[in-house]
């Protein structure tokens, strides 16, 4: 068995522990004489899997009390619709356009209401956050909009922004426990498991009580009603069972492993590896202005399309999978989640410089 070093954006790498324990319990898992993948969501043994995902969930990120933790099916992309539903009392509301996730958001939002754009930063192909300090919101906005860290650009917010009072909704699908976040900042926190934290099936919603309404606009499905989910934990109707259960032992497994500020020195070794070795190559070089980098996905080019796809190819070749850059924006993107050793960087890196010398 030889596994590759994959850098791609999502569904994306796994620990390999993870997936060890997995398969070890895949034929009967502790005892019940059942794969998890066959067990009822009504049974006491699931009903344990989840219950213990969510407490050690809490811990991880220092959920206060009263925030609901919501386990959900339809993607980022449904939540996208979701958050007007729940939350337009007004129907108005602001949204900051830092790259296509973020657009996607506003444009479903406008399905259901009036969607603002606050600030934009589509003028240089949003390759940087644009200043927040100040924007126009305004007061009958039921909430202000972001995606915290840009998947497909590789930028992400290094300070929230000043949203006059308002709650702040964010999308952090891709940056989901790669670092401690203050909970208490944000009304709704929520993301895609499929970048960061497991497999492709489930979103989790961390939303503040208060929050969840007992109305929501008129021709909510009851599955999309926040309130149907959070009244009956997540188990209104049959969860993405075993998407849960590995998203529970990636949870211990970053408990284990020191938690999210361990995982936030780790992530920022990584990036600095390849971020340092962009700075002085004289072949590749970063699309994002500095100060705004991820830790999470990491675009370059060659300026050369043809360079960009041969090195693409002989990355493949060589062990270094899904570096090809996102449709919209060309070049090359390394997506480094939580889950990519530090010797896939440093070997990636070393390709590069190969690569650069032979194609000087
Ligand atoms: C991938 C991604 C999405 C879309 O996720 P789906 O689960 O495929 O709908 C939304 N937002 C961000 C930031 C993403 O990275």
């Amino acid at each position: 068995m030889s596994r590759v070093y994959n850098f791609s954006a999502g569904p994306a790498m796994l620990p390999e522990e993870v997936l060890k324990e997995a398969a070890a319990e895949m034929l009967d898992y502790q005892g019940s004489g059942q794969s998890v993948m066959e067990m009822s969501h009504r049974s006491k043994v699931y009903d344990q899997i989840i219950k213990e995902a969510e407490a050690d969930l809490r811990e991880l990120m220092n959920i206060p009390d009263n925030y609901k933790v919501l386990f959900l099916q339809g993607g980022a992309s449904q939540f996208f619709a979701e958050v007007p539903m729940n939350m337009m009392k007004n129907k108005k509301a602001g949204y900051i356009i830092t790259g296509q996730w973020a657009k996607k958001a506003y444009q479903e939002a406008k399905i259901y209401g009036e969607a603002v754009e606050l600030a934009s930063s589509a003028d240089k192909t949003f390759s940087y956050i644009p200043d927040c300090s100040d924007l126009p919101i305004t007061d009958d906005m039921d909430y202000v909009y972001i995606c915290e860290n840009n998947t497909i650009y590789g930028t992400k917010f290094q300070q929230l922004p000043n949203t006059k009072g308002k709650v702040l909704v964010s999308d952090i699908s891709s940056c989901f426990l790669s670092e401690p976040v203050d909970v208490t900042k944000y009304g709704v926190i929520y993301g895609g498991v499929q970048k960061n934290v497991g497999p492709a099936g489930a979103v989790i919603a961390i939303i503040r009580e208060d929050l969840i309404p007992d109305e929501c606009l008129p021709g909510t499905p009851t599955m999309l009603k926040w309130k149907t989910q959070a009244e009956n934990d997540s188990l209104y109707n049959t969860p993405p069972c075993y998407t849960i259960y590995i998203c529970g032992k990636v949870f211990k497994w970053l408990l284990k492993n020191g938690g999210l500020e361990a995982m936030k020195q780790k992530n920022i070794e990584k990036a600095k590896i390849l971020y340092d070795f962009l700075d002085q190559s004289k072949l590749f070089k970063g699309t994002v202005v500095k100060e705004d980098r991820s830790l999470m996905n990491v675009p370059f080019v060659t300026g050369n399309e043809e360079l960009d796809a041969k090195f693409v190819k002989e990355a493949t070749a060589a062990g270094f999978v899904n570096l090809k850059g996102h449709r919209s924006v060309g070049g090359m993107r390394a997506s480094i989640y939580n889950a990519m050793p530090i010797e896939g960087v440093k070997a990636l890196v070393e390709f590069m410089a190969k690569f650069e010398a032979e194609n000087a």
